[in-house]
């Protein structure tokens, strides 16, 4: 294990302002808070946090990063509170702390929950500083390292496929291929235990047949580089277990067919270098065509640059062969860390942040917009990533609110829906999720989605899921309407009516059952004598025809023959003052006096009218605000059944907590008529208010 003063050394070897004092503070901080916790290996706990930040100064990284890497398991694992190392740390070491505290969150998911790719995805949308997720990079190589000290061969199995699946590849898209490869190795050595022996094995026998083979080779090409008169560094190495065992089971080769299991590197100054050297390769071997690619004129979306090709070193063995300049070397290992802390290291002023070193990468990047998408990790910022308490990870887009997290755990969940608690409080529901958060919906079997939710939910899901419910709950309110007005119609049919005779009533109309026939009803879809002659056939044949619903309309003032509509903006009925617009080649408009449409008639023929001696049967249109509770729609309905008005259309426009505000259209015999009507309303206990439109 590093020790304090090796650690603080080390930073202070490629940052010589690092704050000493603040350094050591933090190592104590650490080693005191986790005690005497102990490592599956028998070491101290605080080993492990140690050997993360020695893991980060390999990476030149500043002291933040450093810090955090020092405390990364406190607030998880200790008594330490964010606050606290807030208040010991500084506001930018709590955030980065709390940031991989909420990584973190991931290794306690229940593990049908842990979807590889919903994991990378919310391990990038959560890292919104990099160095965020380079201290949790660092911090699962070093537990790949200490693996083998699990017992259990489930957990360490469990591990490896968590590391294969998710953290390898988040190395990869960051660049950092060092760690990749070395997270991939330790977790094959798990997964593919006799696969990983066997080819250890392999190589090892090739190593004492060849001996030196590689180093040979890797002198062949500097020579034949030289020869041409270009001095530069080449290293060969094999490549490791696991490439080779990916590149056996994609092909499906057998190890001896796998050639090229030597890789070499050549390592030039300048960029102009690196293609002459590969001239120069490609004259003096032959190369295998179709496996050239050139990353330096276009390089990978996580930076990574350099020229690859594939030699003919004899007729027997192929070579892969990657040729890059230095600092490109250095910057592919290690990706955007190595960059970052190249940056920072001849930084001008102190406070260059790790924003602005990103956009100067991908400045001088050739396909800049393209880079920026994936290197700014923003691939996910339009979406969220919140918890269920036990754990479940939901993917929402952002903006979603507690109620579109309730439908998209469960449909049900959501329709019962009457509170939430984010992150253990209590919040309103239409509060915004942010990311990371844990959601509990409160619910009741009671309850049902509520219209206003319409306004700020933003999942389809439970848009759609809201709004069936609504359609559902206003069916039965129309309903409950058509089970007053029924009462009247049995009263006026000679004989009782029952049950049986109503669902064969529904059934002679062709309607579902006697609820869909009371709907039929309270929406006016079917008129009363169309009900009784369903029910007593022959009992309407002695009833005059309804003088209230027989419409009767003239109009004085207008030229005879000429046809004429009531407006429907604002439905005048005999009684109102009238005014008559009329526009080329159509009928004349009726409007009252006062309608606000008239202002668009300004261009039209006003024609002054008045209504005929006897007019009567208009349709007119309120609002009426109801209270919301049980009876006050069916009360509403009694008004107009007792007042001889047949209603044409109901809506509910709005629905509020206290009130329900309702739009109707209702056939009336005149303005007195519809004044009492309006009276009546007001007068009831269940309506809050009452107007013409
Ligand atoms: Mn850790």
């Amino acid at each position: 294990m590093l020790r304090q003063y090796e650690l603080v050394e080390r930073v202070k070897s490629y940052d010589p302002d690092a704050d000493e004092a603040l350094l050591n503070r933090a190592y104590v901080y650490t080693v005191q808070k986790h005690g005497s916790q102990m490592r599956a290996s028998g070491d101290p706990y605080f080993s492990h946090p140690v050997e993360v930040a020695g893991l980060m100064t390999d990476l030149k990284l500043d002291q933040e990063t450093i810090i955090t890497a020092l405390l990364h398991d406190t607030v998880e694992d200790t008594l330490a509170t964010i606050d606290d190392v807030r208040a010991n740390f500084g506001d930018e070491v709590a955030r980065l702390v709390d940031g991989v505290t909420k990584l973190s969150k991931i290794e306690q998911m229940p593990e049908n929950e842990r979807a590889a790719e919903n994991l990378r995805k919310f391990l990038l949308a959560m890292s919104e500083d990099l160095r965020v997720l380079l201290v949790k990079l660092a911090d699962r190589l070093h537990n790949m390292r200490t693996l083998h000290h699990i017992k259990k061969p489930e957990k360490r199995r469990r591990i490896a496929r968590e590391t294969m699946d998710i953290y390898a590849p988040l190395a990869e898209r960051v660049g950092m291929y060092e760690y990749m490869r070395e997270m991939q190795l330790l977790a094959f050595e798990q997964l593919e235990p006799e696969a990983y022996t066997t080819i250890t094995k392999r190589l090892e026998q090739l190593r004492q047949t060849d001996k030196g083979e590689v180093d040979r080779i890797a002198l062949d090409i500097k020579q034949a580089l030289s020869e041409a008169g270009l001095e530069v560094e080449v290293w060969g190495r094999e490549k490791h277990p696991y490439s080779i065992w990916k590149k056996m089971a994609e092909r499906h080769l057998p190890f001896e067919q796998v050639s090229d299991i030597m890789a070499f590197r050549v390592l030039t100054d300048n960029v102009e270098d690196c293609y002459r050297a590969l001239g120069i390769l490609h004259t003096a071997f032959q190369f295998v065509p179709g496996r050239f690619k050139d990353y330096i004129s276009t390089p990978k979306n996580n930076g990574y640059r350099s020229l690859h090709t594939t030699l003919f070193y004899d007729q027997s063995m192929r070579v892969e062969v990657q040729i890059r300049t230095r600092e490109m070397n250095q910057t592919n290992e290690f990706g955007l860390a190595a960059h970052w802390a190249y940056k920072q290291q001849d930084k001008a002023d102190g406070a260059v942040g790790w924003l602005r070193d990103l956009i100067e990468i991908v400045d001088s990047s050739h396909d800049a917009e393209e880079l920026l998408e994936h290197t700014k990790l923003a691939i996910y910022q339009d979406r969220i990533f919140a918890f269920t308490p036990k754990g479940a990870l939901f993917q929402l887009p952002k903006g979603a609110t507690p109620v579109d997290f309730a439908f998209a755990v469960h449909t049900d969940l959501g329709a019962q829906t009457v509170g939430a608690k984010i992150n253990g409080r209590h919040m309103p529901l239409r509060t915004q999720l942010g990311n990371g958060d844990v959601v509990e919906i409160i619910k009741s079997k009671n309850a049902e989605p509520q219209l206003s939710w319409l306004g700020f939910v933003v999942t389809g899901k439970a848009r759609a899921a809201i709004r069936r419910a609504v359609r559902l709950k206003e069916r039965d309110e129309v309903a409950e309407i058509g089970r007053k007005l029924f009462e009247e119609i049995a009263d006026r049919l000679p004989a009782k009516v029952g049950k049986k005779a109503i669902r064969q009533a529904a059934e002679t109309l062709e309607l579902e059952d006697a609820e869909d026939l009371m709907y039929a009803i309270g929406a006016s879809k079917i008129s009363d004598r169309d009900v009784m002659e369903a029910i007593v056939p022959g009992s309407t044949k002695d009833m005059p025809e309804e003088p209230q619903l027989d419409r009767a309309i003239s109009i004085k003032g207008l030229t005879p023959g000429v046809g004429f509509d009531l407006a429907e903006c604002c439905h005048p009925v005999p009684g109102d003052r009238i005014v008559g617009l009329r526009r080329p080649k159509k009928g004349v408009e009726v409007h009252a006096i006062d309608c606000l449409e008239l202002a668009s008639g300004v261009d039209a023929d006003w024609i002054d009218l008045s209504w005929g001696e006897r007019s009567h049967g208009a349709v007119g249109r309120l609002t009426v605000v109801l209270y919301n509770r049980p009876g006050t729609l069916a009360e509403m309905a009694g008004v107009f059944a007792r007042s001889n008005a047949n209603v044409m259309h109901l809506e509910l426009t709005q629905r509020d907590d206290p009130f329900h505000t309702y739009e109707l259209d209702i056939e009336v015999q005149d303005l007195a008529h519809l004044t009492r009507i309006l009276s009546a309303l007001r007068a009831s206990d269940s309506v809050a208010q009452a107007d013409r439109i």
